[in-house]
């Protein structure tokens, strides 16, 4: 029989009601195929978990916050085997590291380095829908570990190229990916298929709809994604090798950028490697004269005051928008380009840069851009592409 890995995020799993439909959705995969299951923590958990610690510690010990942040995928994925068990169906709960997933010590970002699929491949030859905590796993110091926000996508096809299932499949509240944020864009359309490469940089990009990591690993090993909902049967969105005609695949307005500036800083170069020793991800890094300009996460925002040394620089810290268009071969269309100027005409005063690039061309924005922007960005570029 067949494998498929099933991940439900968050909203999935938010409540009991919730719980019930992705146990119906999981019990119509289980007639035909082998179920692994991957879970999210339920609701808003990880964002409560991280509020409650830091009223404990503005800086939380970063090994202590990821013994905190995966109890809340224990909790749902022990409810959803409990309440698979009471409908009739065998099934086993795992946490990260019962499911054998082996990570390097980053933590709050931790890689997937091995998955001993052993346990799983026992329990799924037993009969039993295995049911997997999504976004940790153990280090080599048995320390527990986070993938980082979003993770559990890439629990789940990092399981599905371990185990070499068929597919994996990612539901969500949303049946799809889309050619921007429905929930922002009126206009926005689904795709009906995708490739890696596209995917990963609208998720790179800041698009929430996918964990970027899931994206990479699953173009490594190959491994088909089908982002679907778990409210509807509606036809998903399939991430894989093909490609479709049109140029235009998503646009992406991402407000948790910070641009950092520090003037008159020594040997601004030798920053960069501090800032990723911090495992801060860096975006554009300008050096001048007497300032250095570099953008990060927001969520960065308390590592990166932890280390700077303001006593011998001044610092200003703004947050910025970035705007994305992306397709493959976005850079040989110069209509394209023209089109998203025409767009920010009135605002261009506020831009800081345009990046283009064989796959995207993004703008930076000094101030956070008004929504209308990307609504009419969206009208112009993808509604009639
Ligand atoms: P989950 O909690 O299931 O992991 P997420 O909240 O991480 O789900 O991702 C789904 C959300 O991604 C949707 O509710 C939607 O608002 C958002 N999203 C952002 N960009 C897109 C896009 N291009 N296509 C579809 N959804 C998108
Ligand atoms: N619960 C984690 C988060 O909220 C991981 C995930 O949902 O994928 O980021
Ligand atoms: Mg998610």
């Amino acid at each position: 029989m067949n494998t498929v890995v099933l991940k439900f995020g968050g909203s999935s799993v938010s409540d009991n009601i919730n719980l019930n439909i992705v146990a119906q959705k999981i019990i119509e995969f289980k007639k035909d195929n082998n179920v692994v299951c991957v879970v999210s923590a339920q609701g808003k958990t990880t964002d409560n978990l991280i509020k409650e610690a830091k009223e404990l510690s503005a800086i939380p010990d970063e090994r202590e916050m990821d013994a905190l942040l995966s109890t809340g995928e224990q909790v749902s994925a022990a409810k959803l085997a409990i309440l698979l068990n009471m409908l009739g169906y065998k099934a086993i709960s795992l946490t990260g590291w019962q499911a054998g997933i082996f990570t390097n010590s980053d933590y709050q970002s931790s890689k997937v380095i091995d998955i001993d699929t052993s346990r799983i491949k026992k329990e799924v030859e037993d009969g039993k829908i295995v049911v997997v905590t999504g976004f940790q796993g153990i280090d080599e110091k048995s320390n527990i570990t986070t993938l980082g926000r979003g993770g559990s996508d890439t629990t789940a096809v990092a399981l599905a190229a371990a185990l070499k299932a068929e597919h994996c499949y990612i539901f969500s509240d949303v049946d799809g990916v889309y050619t921007a944020d429905p929930k922002s864009v009126k206009l926005a359309h689904k795709l009906g298929s995708i490739s890696y490469e596209e995917m990963s940089y609208i998720s790179g990009e800041g698009a929430k709809v996918l964990h970027d990591r899931c994206v990479e690993l699953a173009e490594r090993y190959n491994m088909p994604i089908i982002t679907a909902s778990t409210f509807n049967t509606n036809k998903g969105t399939r991430i894989s090798t093909c490609m479709e005609d049109t140029v235009i695949k998503s646009i992406i307005k991402n407000d948790n950028i910070l641009l950092v500036k520090i003037n008159n800083i020594e040997e601004p170069y030798n920053l960069i490697t501090k800032l990723l020793d911090e495992s801060i991800k860096i975006g554009k890094y300008v050096i001048e004269n007497n300032y250095t300009e570099f953008t990060i996460n927001k969520s960065d925002r308390a590592k990166l005051e932890k280390m700077l040394d303001k006593k011998n620089y001044t610092v200003s810290i703004e947050v910025v928008t970035k705007i994305s268009v992306v397709g493959s071969g976005i850079s040989n269309h110069p209509e394209i380009l023209k089109k998203i100027v025409n767009v920010f005409d009135d605002i261009s005063k506020n831009i800081l840069e345009l990046d283009v690039s064989a796959c995207k061309i993004s703008i930076l924005f000094s101030e956070i851009v008004d929504i209308k922007y990307l609504n009419e960005l969206h009208d112009k570029c993808c509604c009639n592409d």
